[in-house]
């Protein structure tokens, strides 16, 4: 299974934000779309960043003033992607390995979805159930 399977179940909606804007907009943009993390394009439509929960967090222990701050002085600006031809189970590992739960998947130089930890484990749940489907049809017609 790839990534093109999970796009295609939970839609290509893709939250961008801008550098420039504000920490303070950025909470109510995740707040609002109910996600973790957004997008960070540039004035020229290339990724620039991801700003997720946890960066947010970090900033504001500096204290409220943060939230004045720009997303750009927040943000991670060298962003892991995937293509949608990518498997399930790299993403996974570069999840593990990169010690986040967020990965833009581009094709060919277009951003064309986010994949998170939580589609990623309401794949594999929906995976484990088949199996264990088969494995029951096969020991019953036996
Ligand atoms: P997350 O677990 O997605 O909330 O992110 C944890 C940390 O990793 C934050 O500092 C994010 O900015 C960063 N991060 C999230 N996704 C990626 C990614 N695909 N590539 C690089 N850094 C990321």
């Amino acid at each position: 299974m790839n990534v093109q399977h999970i796009l295609a179940q939970k839609g290509r909606q893709i939250e961008a934000a801008s550098p420039d804007l504000t920490i303070a907009d950025a909470i109510l943009l995740l707040a609002s779309k109910r996600i973790g993390a957004v997008i960070v394009i540039d004035g020229a439509g290339a990724i620039a960043g991801i700003l997720s929960e946890r960066d947010i967090v970090r900033a504001m222990v500096a204290g409220a003033h943060a939230l004045e701050d720009r997303v750009r002085d927040h943000m991670t600006g060298l962003v892991v992607t995937c293509t949608s031809d990518t498997s399930v189970a790299d993403v996974m590992d570069l999840m593990t390995r990169g010690r986040f739960r967020h990965v833009p998947v581009v094709d060919e130089g277009e951003l064309v979805g986010i994949v998170s930890i939580g589609d990623i484990v309401k794949h594999r749940l929906a995976e484990i159930e088949d199996e264990k489907s088969a494995i029951i049809a096969y020991i019953a017609a036996g």
